[in-house]
């Protein structure tokens, strides 16, 4: 079973990440490998020639392990798929580095953290500060491009950090009460009382990136899922004009939004073209309506409003998805059988947006 085709999409970039198995996962003596990657796009989910998964000699299965033994081996093809060697600037040089193109010729884009909490989502965008993520490596890039053409354009960059949380927006770096979304004629979607900033140095950067990630909501009644119901969009205003040119010219600007979502694991996700996300007793809004867009997006029959208005993150978002936007979306995995419902869902909600 293939599930999915090669087509690449134009507009959307979906890649897949898997994480190194954590000291539990190693640990578990009932847990197996469960995703396989064969090359840089093929990935095979719960392989049926499974003996070499590093636990399959481990001890005795256990009774419970047979039968989570469903042994789909479902094929899924990628823009690129990323085992768990991969380093942080390979990750950043095939997702995200292209669209800085993007947002300097004018475009505005958006990159996506997506996947179960645990998965690799925050590691994947903010990193460690020895190993600083996306978002670091996409700000150095860019401020070095904007250097290289210093003699032909007057380049002005502003970053944002905030947070969607219980479909409220705060600042993350200036902390302060609920901040309002609304549509501007000229400027398109702006948050009321956002502040911006403007690092001067990479340890700078760094800092801002840690302290906006401390003020990140944790769940009160859940303390080791950290953030995991908050999504947190990191954006840059890229401001652009001709040195030559006269005042009257034009002036280019263009955001790019960069985005560590919630944890995927209360959206349930249907298999069948057209369905929709299902709205359960705990499943994040903003989430769920990011979904819904994705899939009407993704639909070549559809033909109604793209269903932006239903949440907090995709009135954020409105200008930043669909129609000339670049998008890349990083679904993170973990490699185990521990989280085999979740890692499923993941992969058919990124095989799903490859058709964007
Ligand atoms: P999420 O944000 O999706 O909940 P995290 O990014 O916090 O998950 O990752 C969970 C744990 O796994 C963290 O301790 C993180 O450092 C580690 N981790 C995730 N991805 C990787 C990776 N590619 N390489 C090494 N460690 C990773
Ligand atoms: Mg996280």
């Amino acid at each position: 079973t293939l599930s999915g085709d090669d087509t690449q999409s134009s507009n959307m970039k979906v890649v897949v990440r898997v994480r190194p198995p954590n000291a539990s996962e190693r640990e578990d003596q009932k847990s197996r490998t469960i995703v396989r990657v064969m090359d840089e796009h093929l990935l095979v989910f719960d392989p049926k020639d499974d003996d070499a998964s590093p636990n399959y000699y481990h001890g005795k299965r256990k009774r419970r392990d047979l039968l989570t033994r469903k042994n789909k081996d479902l094929k899924f093809i990628f823009d690129r798929v990323f085992n768990d060697m991969a380093s942080q600037q390979e990750v950043y040089e095939s997702t995200t580095k292209v669209i800085v193109d993007g947002v300097l010729n004018g475009y505005n884009c958006s990159v996506f953290a997506y996947g179960a909490t645990g998965a690799g989502k925050t590691f994947t965008m903010l990193g460690a500060p020895q190993n600083p993520g996306v978002i670091f490596l996409t700000m150095m890039d860019l401020y070095q491009r904007i250097d290289q053409m210093q003699s032909e354009k007057i380049c002005d960059v502003a970053v944002s950090y905030l947070e969607v949380y219980n479909e409220t927006i705060r600042d993350l770096l200036v902390p302060s009460g609920t901040l309002a979304v609304r549509e501007d004629p000229q400027k398109g979607v702006v948050v009321s009382g956002l502040t911006l900033h403007k690092p001067r140095s990479a340890e700078e950067l760094i800092h801002m990136l840690e302290y906006g990630n401390q003020n990140r909501t944790q769940h009160p009644t859940d303390a080791n899922a950290t953030s995991s119901r908050s999504h947190a969009v990191f954006q840059v205003f890229v401001r652009q004009k001709d040195r030559t040119a006269n005042i009257s010219s034009d002036v280019r600007v263009a955001k790019m939004s960069l985005i560590d979502l919630a944890g995927s694991e209360r959206a349930t996700v249907t298999t069948n073209r057209g369905a929709r996300f299902r709205e359960g007793a705990n499943i994040n809004k903003s989430l769920l309506a990011l979904g819904n867009c994705i899939n009407a997006l993704a639909d070549p029959q559809y033909k109604g409003h793209i269903p932006y208005r239903n949440s907090k993150l995709t009135r954020l978002l409105k200008d930043s998805l669909g129609g000339n936007c670049r998008t890349v979306m990083i679904a993170a995995v973990s490699p185990s059988s521990l989280s085999y419902e979740d890692t499923h869902n993941t992969l058919k909600y990124a095989n799903r947006a490859k058709n964007i």
